[in-house]
């Protein structure tokens, strides 16, 4: 097939110096290689749509390390090279570089790792994940500024679509339906019809044998990491479960998108009180939270988020032992312990019960409360320094806790009567 070719040079005038200058470069190497070199991926498509972008893919069709090198030396610049993939990187003031060879893939089964030779920018191309993502830009001086596109990816920028490369492209990786949705989100895109289909199919198929846990998990990550906010991605994911890739059992359903909902209010309600939540976290832990032990095994989640799905997954419990202690001191100890993303879960899994309103009176009131005096002012009023201290200031915050001694003078003089006690 022919690539559509379309003179872009006009519009490399509004390019930064610094890149106009790195790809006059580029140029002439590629020239005195006899190599074509091209920009592909990301930075195509944003370029088309005027968006900045400072990750600079290219692909050449020849040998990436003496180009790589060159390139490194003209620039004085350092680079990294690695021989087992032949892709190689360097800095170039705020851009990052990354170069790898023409190359073709070939999945043998669904889901597995593909297989790799060297080819065409067109193969190179089409073993890509969307249209828009699977245009390149000629580096190279004869065409110098062209936009080569096969798969008509420029008009389904100008139509704000996503749209697969071909029928099996989510059989071959699903991960591509999480960087679909990314995608369709970042750009405010919809998906093509059959596209949308696709992608459904291959979730309701469920045969992801070969697929990485670890990649999948990656992908969802920076779904929610970038996108939590997004009010459109709850119905997306009703839509697209791509949780399935994790474990084919799961399903979001309507219950989940209420959760969400109340989730959302819960994380709002706690950052008006000044809690610095991670988000994000609490949501990708709301959709982890069934996930079965053999998988949760499998994938690398942080400490912190195993904590959250341990938490969550018991939440009756640990709310019960939490709000078991009725002394506010007590409580307010207590709810010190757990993690901002903790208290959000609570809130929002205890809606309209006593607990929800001692938790609410904590935030609130309690745990503004701290006591004027410490274990100096102790020394100072005669006691030698050892556990007394301790047990002293717990007796004092206990009688400020139940709201009493408010100022610092009543609590000098608790301190003052509970020392004479002690020497006795
Ligand atoms: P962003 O600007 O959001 O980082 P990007 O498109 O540059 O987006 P990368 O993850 O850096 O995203 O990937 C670079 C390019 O590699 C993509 O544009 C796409 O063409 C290709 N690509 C990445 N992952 C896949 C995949 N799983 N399947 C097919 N092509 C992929």
């Amino acid at each position: 097939i022919e690539a559509r070719k379309t003179d872009l040079t006009g519009q490399f005038n509004n390019l930064t110096a610094k890149l106009k200058e790195l790809f006059k470069l580029c140029s002439s190497l590629s020239a005195s290689m006899d190599s074509r070199l091209f920009i592909v991926g990301g930075m195509v498509r944003d370029f088309v749509l005027d968006i900045e972008n400072k990750d600079l893919d290219l692909v050449i069709e020849g040998q990436v390390e003496p180009f790589l090198a060159s390139l490194a030396k003209e620039l004085d610049v350092d680079y990294q090279y690695n021989d087992r993939f032949q892709t190689g990187s360097l800095n170039y003031y705020d851009y990052t570089l990354d170069l790898a060879q023409a190359r073709s893939e070939y999945y043998p089964t669904p889901g597995s790792l593909p297989e790799v030779e060297s080819a065409g920018i067109l193969e190179d191309l089409f073993r890509r994940d969307f249209t828009v993502n699977a245009m390149a830009i000629a580096l190279f001086p004869e065409e110098f500024g062209y936009l080569y596109d096969y798969f008509n990816g420029y008009q389904d920028i100008k139509n704000e679509t996503v749209r697969a490369l071909h029928r099996f492209s989510f059989l071959d990786d699903p991960t591509r339906i999480i960087r679909g949705i990314k995608l369709s989100l970042s750009l405010d895109f919809n998906f093509e019809e059959e596209t949308e289909n696709l992608m459904q199919e291959a979730l309701n198929r469920g045969e992801f044998t070969g697929l990485s846990l670890n990649r999948v998990l990656r992908e969802l990550k920076d779904l929610f990491y970038r996108f939590h906010d997004n009010s459109e991605l709850p119905g997306v994911l009703k839509k697209l479960p791509v949780v399935k890739l994790l474990d084919f059992s799961f399903e979001f359903t309507e219950k989940t998108c209420r959760d969400w909902k109340r989730l959302e209010e819960s994380l709002a309600y706690l950052d008006s009180k000044d809690y610095n939540i991670k988000e994000w976290e609490v949501k990708l832990v709301l959709l982890l939270r069934n996930l079965p032990g053999g998988i949760r095994s499998k994938i690398n989640l942080t400490n912190k988020e195993e904590q959250l799905l341990n938490f969550i997954n018991r939440l009756p419990e640990n709310t019960e032992n939490i709000f078991a202690f009725e002394e506010p001191v007590e409580l307010a100890e207590e709810l010190d312990k757990l993690e901002p993303e903790e208290l959000a879960l609570i809130h929002c899994f205890k809606e309209d019960s006593y607990h929800r309103s001692r938790l609410e009176f904590y935030l609130n009131e309690l745990r503004n409360i701290e006591i004027e005096i410490d274990g100096n002012d102790l020394i100072d009023l005669g006691l030698k320094p050892g556990p007394e201290i301790r047990e002293i200031l717990a007796k004092v915050r206990k009688r400020r806790y139940q709201g009493r001694i408010k100022d610092r003078e009543s609590q000098l003089e608790l301190a003052r009567k509970l020392i004479k006690e002690y020497q006795k």
